[in-house]
């Protein structure tokens, strides 16, 4: 179809710079946690994955074959409840740039994904200085990003 061609013609004219920018400032939309799935709208997509708690050294992580998340199961307390939708916000949005968008994993998508986290803990009102004590202090322990 014409328009939905020129449309892909303008999508690709971004330089990745650019796409990075306006990543960053589109929210992510109709957040639903159901059961053990995380669903929401990002960047006219639909993303969907399910979650699953396991012992996870590095506190959480994604699946590169499934619709899937993983989340250290340390994190399914109650008082981390925040914490822990903020950290299934990131890894499903760092899928779906990785996967979909192709961005290195490491860099924008890890950039991009903590954005969206932040936002989702500030919507609830979570302390985003204890929740980053709790998760990054564990990442950056691991030598990871
Ligand atoms: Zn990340």
């Amino acid at each position: 179809m014409q328009i939905g061609k020129k449309i892909k013609l303008k999508k690709k004219k971004l330089s990745k710079k650019e796409l990075v920018k306006r990543l960053l400032k589109t929210p992510v939309k109709n957040l639903k946690f159901s059961g053990k799935k995380i669903s929401f709208e990002f960047f006219g997509n639909k993303i969907s994955n399910a979650i699953e708690l396991k012992k996870e050294d590095h506190v959480a992580e994604w699946s590169r074959r499934h619709k899937k998340i993983f989340i250290d199961k340390n994190f399914s307390k109650k008082d981390l409840n925040k914490s822990f939708k903020a950290l299934c916000v990131h890894e499903a949005v760092e899928k779906f740039l990785a996967e979909k968008m192709h961005f290195n994993v490491d860099k924008e998508a890890h950039l991009i994904a903590t954005k969206k986290e932040k936002e989702f803990l500030e919507k609830m009102h979570g302390n985003w200085r204890s929740h980053e004590l709790i998760v990054y202090w564990n990442w950056h322990r691991q030598g990871e990003h």
